[in-house]
């Protein structure tokens, strides 16, 4: 789950991690107000779940509260459209007033679990500020990396070899390093996947300080944090995506293909990309129902699935264990009747139940296909792809 910027900011102040001063505001006339009370010059940054503000005109420097109202009135109630976002945007409702500081140097310093090695990495470049993606492709030497030790944290001569490494000024070695050790246990008590901090500063009078702040906490792990739970902003995701976490489904958009994909577990569903790529075609999305699906899940999985505008065909792929084949086919046709959905689906269902599946789906008078296997369903999109007007 992601988190807007001014609710990191306050875990970090909660740890001791430096920060500008900073307040939130909803409304141009409460920007002003903060502005005032800061003193007149500050930042304006609109709060999304993205990066690749600054670039979009999502972060504003001004002089005076007059000006961060009228910047924070431009933003409020927009949608910002970043690199990061799709093409429509995320909206923009609340504005984040922030002193200014007066930068020397930026740096970047991250947080990552490394599933590899199984514990989380620190991540430390001389180069904030920009896109780090970019300096990990051009220039990789220039990215520092130590781990962690998930039982014994970060330790101090650790984290002060990071801070030389970001190559600060002598005097601010001290808070530099005890920063970073406070950014760990940031990390590790709230159960974060990712603490990124781009840019970290260094002000012209030698203080470091976290300018921007990222946080993304373990979804799996957000049961542990109740207070952190409430802090999730829904208008920030896409529509489908939130529908599909209210019913406790997983549900991955893809662009450029126009076949729904409803399939259980992670390896079926790479199986069904196989499948649908065989039959000439991409898949639109993946609709996740999981193992213990009763049917109120299976039809608002399929409403989701044809509430994607790409979707023109569906595929059903599903090893029936825990959900039994006659509970989804009966899902599957509750949630066809009820929207009037003419959409053509082809439906491989093997496992518990399958003939009980197969029989409902038959006698339900929907556009269904049913295939035996896998080879059967890729033969029976392509030819039902063939129908609708060839491959895309
Ligand atoms: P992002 O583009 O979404 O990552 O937003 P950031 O918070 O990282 O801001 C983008 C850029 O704006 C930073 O890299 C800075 O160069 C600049 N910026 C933000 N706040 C200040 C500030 O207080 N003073 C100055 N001089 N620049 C700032
Ligand atoms: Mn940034």
């Amino acid at each position: 789950m992601n988190i807007h910027e001014y609710q990191a900011k306050e875990i970090l102040d909660k740890y001791g991690v430096p920060t500008p001063r900073a307040e939130v505001a909803s409304t141009a006339t409460e920007a002003k107000d903060i502005a005032s009370r800061i003193g007149g010059r500050v930042v304006v940054k609109a709060q999304v779940h993205a990066g690749g503000r600054g670039k979009a005109g999502g972060v504003k420097l001004v002089d005076t509260p007059e000006q961060a109202q009228k910047e924070a009135g431009a933003l409020l109630g927009t949608r910002l459209v970043t690199k990061q976002t799709g093409v429509a945007g995320v909206p923009v409702e609340k504005v984040m007033i922030a002193e200014t500081l007066d930068i020397k140097d930026e740096l970047y310093l991250s947080i990552v679990i490394d599933g590899d090695i199984g514990a989380p990495v620190v991540m430390a470049s001389t180069e904030g500020g920009m896109d780090i993606e970019e300096v990990a492709e051009n220039a990789p030497e220039k990215i520092f990396r130590v781990a962690g030790d998930p039982l014994i944290g970060l330790t101090t001569y650790h984290a002060r070899d990071i801070a030389l490494a970001l190559g600060v000024p002598a005097e601010a070695l001290r808070a530099t390093t005890k920063l970073i050790t406070d950014l760990y246990r940031v990390f590790t008590d709230n159960d974060c996947s990712l603490v990124e901090i781009n840019p970290l500063v260094v002000t012209e009078d030698n203080r470091v300080v976290a300018l921007d702040a990222k946080i993304t906490l373990e979804d799996d792990a957000l049961f542990r944090h109740p207070d952190l739970a409430r802090l999730r902003d829904g208008n920030q995701q896409d529509p489908l995506e939130r529908r599909a976490d209210a019913a406790d489904l997983s549900y991955v958009k893809l662009d450029g293909g126009r076949v729904g994909c409803m399939v259980n577990g992670a390896g079926l569903a790479m199986a069904t990309m196989d499948i649908t790529k065989t039959a000439g075609a991409d898949p639109a999305n993946f609709l996740d129902i999981g193992g213990s699906a009763d049917q109120e899940r299976i039809e608002e999985a399929f409403k989701i699935i044809m509430d994607d505008e790409d979707v023109e065909i569906i595929l059903v792929n599903l090893f029936a264990g825990i959900a039994r084949a006659d509970i989804v086919a009966q899902g599957i046709v509750a949630a066809a009747k009820e929207t009037n959905a003419q959409l053509p689906m082809v439906v491989a269902m093997r496992g518990t139940n399958a003939e009980e599946g197969a029989r409902i789906l038959g006698e339900s008078g929907l556009n269904i296909t049913a295939a035996p296997d896998l080879a059967g369903a890729a033969e029976a999109l392509k030819h039902k792809l063939l129908e609708l007007g060839g491959a895309n």
